[in-house]
């Protein structure tokens, strides 16, 4: 019998090979993808073979097929939706946590990775100013973390109004009302679609997208004020324009009138790690459940979110589980899978634990401050191109850019796609087409932002 090692030898080797000439070919190779998925179908659908194949072989058979179909996301010059690359420590630790294979849902069976990742909750909340009591679930990323913080809302409100969620279910409960401004990410809208609480109240925002407190407050009176169970979901980090929710107002009018304050902060909660942008977020730290990512900002691999709730029992209340083959280690930090909708899922938190240690706190300064100043590298590039207009203020990490009418905007993006050089997403705000530019790479620097504006400029040049 051979050992253990000598049978994963040959296809971790192949692996490891493939990743290095990967990563090496990312800061030069053409950001975009040269096939579709359509036509690298035909090289991976072939008929399911009779018998077993080689591992190494089937390694080396799938670097082959998947190469000319992989997006250099991790490239300094990718700049589209709100996406990070991967830091080497963290890298390094998520192959890890692939070798170790831990179920890592209870502390009792997998202690290792339940301490790793109680501990990158510790240096999260400490770095987010958050408090420190607070529950953190590693999730599959923020639609999900949203989940959990407005769940744990859900469960809240309803028990004030004295309504058993988990006996009685939705049906017949009192209606929650939820507030939303009219610029959260639409997953905002399918999370609480998952979560029976139908369609949200539209809050107006001024016009970087920021909710307005006063607007909030009228909305909320409007619907009856303190009667009833009522959610509020603010935003750190808009989109199309890195703006912050006024967290101090908001925050003040939703507790007022007794709602539950939620905060989807994907990318811009990381954003209070930084004392040169913790002043935009002051009153952070009065909301109940925050969201958001370790994949984009942090950048650490697909994929991570952290949900955080501020009052342990509600979270666990909701999503924790009570079986018998189920060891729980309480009284303490609480296991794992109480914090998440899933029972079984990868040691995700691990890859965070090993990025903030790289990282340091200094680092992690250092990480969201590049970014914001590579941002604003590029919009003052941008506003000298002929024809280009930066349309909002560049406060954080996002540029949404327009090239005059939309089809010109539309015609500018094509060609700056078509180059390869950089990749930045077409979108729509305040009904204009726009370009958008999310610099989320810790790789992205100078010589980056350069070359992305000179391909911006050959690309406006040529329509
Ligand atoms: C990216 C993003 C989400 C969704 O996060 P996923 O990690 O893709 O699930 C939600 N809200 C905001 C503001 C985002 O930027």
């Amino acid at each position: 019998m051979s050992t253990q090692r000598g049978v994963f030898d040959d296809a971790l080797a192949r692996a490891s090979a493939h990743a290095l000439e990967w990563l090496e070919s990312v800061p030069t190779r053409p950001v975009a993808p040269r096939h579709r998925a359509d036509a690298l179908l035909d090289g991976f659908a072939k008929p399911l073979p009779e018998h077993p194949t080689d591992p190494a072989v089937v390694i080396d058979e799938l670097a082959a097929l998947a190469e000319p179909g992989l997006m250099a996301m991790g490239s300094g010059r990718f700049f589209g939706w709100v996406i990070g690359g991967t830091l080497p420590a963290a890298l390094g630790a998520d192959w890890l946590v692939s070798a170790w294979d831990q179920n890592a849902g209870m502390r009792f069976a997998t202690p290792a990775t339940a301490a790793a990742e109680e501990a990158a909750a510790g240096w999260l909340l400490d770095l987010l100013g958050l408090p420190p009591g607070a529950d953190v679930g590693f999730t599959t990323g923020a639609t999900m973390a949203n989940f959990v913080g407005l769940a744990a809302g859900r469960q809240h409100v309803l028990d004030l109004a004295g309504w058993d969620l988990a006996a009685d279910g939705l049906a017949g409960a009192p209606r929650i009302r939820v507030f939303v401004g009219a610029e959260r990410h639409d997953v905002i809208d399918l999370t609480l679609r998952y979560l029976g609480l139908g369609a949200p109240t539209v809050v107006d925002v001024d016009d970087q997208g920021r909710i307005r407190a006063e607007a909030l407050a009228e909305a909320m009176d409007r619907s009856g004020g303190a009667e009833g169970p009522a959610i509020v979901c603010l935003q750190a980090g808009n989109l199309h324009s890195g703006a912050f929710d006024p967290m101090n107002d908001a925050t003040q009018v939703a507790h007022d009138r007794g709602a539950w304050v939620h905060v989807d902060g994907a990318f811009g909660l990381w954003a209070a790690a930084s004392p040169l942008y913790r002043a935009e977020l002051a009153g952070l730290e009065l909301a109940d459940s925050w969201a958001t990512d370790a994949h984009k900002t942090l950048n650490v691999p697909y994929d991570c979110g952290m949900a955080i709730v501020a009052r342990p029992e509600i979270v666990r209340a909701t999503f924790g589980v009570h079986t018998s083959y189920l060891v729980t280690d309480d009284p303490g930090p609480g296991d794992p899978f109480e914090k998440v909708p899933e029972l079984s899922r990868r040691a995700r938190g691990v890859p965070v634990w090993a990025a903030l240690r790289s990282l340091g706190r200094s680092g992690v300064v250092d990480l969201v401050e590049r970014l914001a100043l590579r941002a604003r590298e590029l919009a003052d590039g941008i506003a000298l191109i002929p024809g280009a207009e930066v349309l909002n203020e560049v406060v954080f990490t996002q540029v949404s850019v327009s090239f005059g009418d939309d089809d010109r905007t539309r015609r500018v993006t094509q060609a700056l796609l078509a180059d390869g050089t950089a990749w930045m997403s077409g979108s729509r705000w305040h009904d204009r087409d726009v370009l958008r530019i999310s610099v989320s790479n810790w790789s992205t620097d100078a010589d980056d932002v350069a070359q992305s504006l000179a391909a911006l400029e050959r690309a406006v040049a040529s329509v």
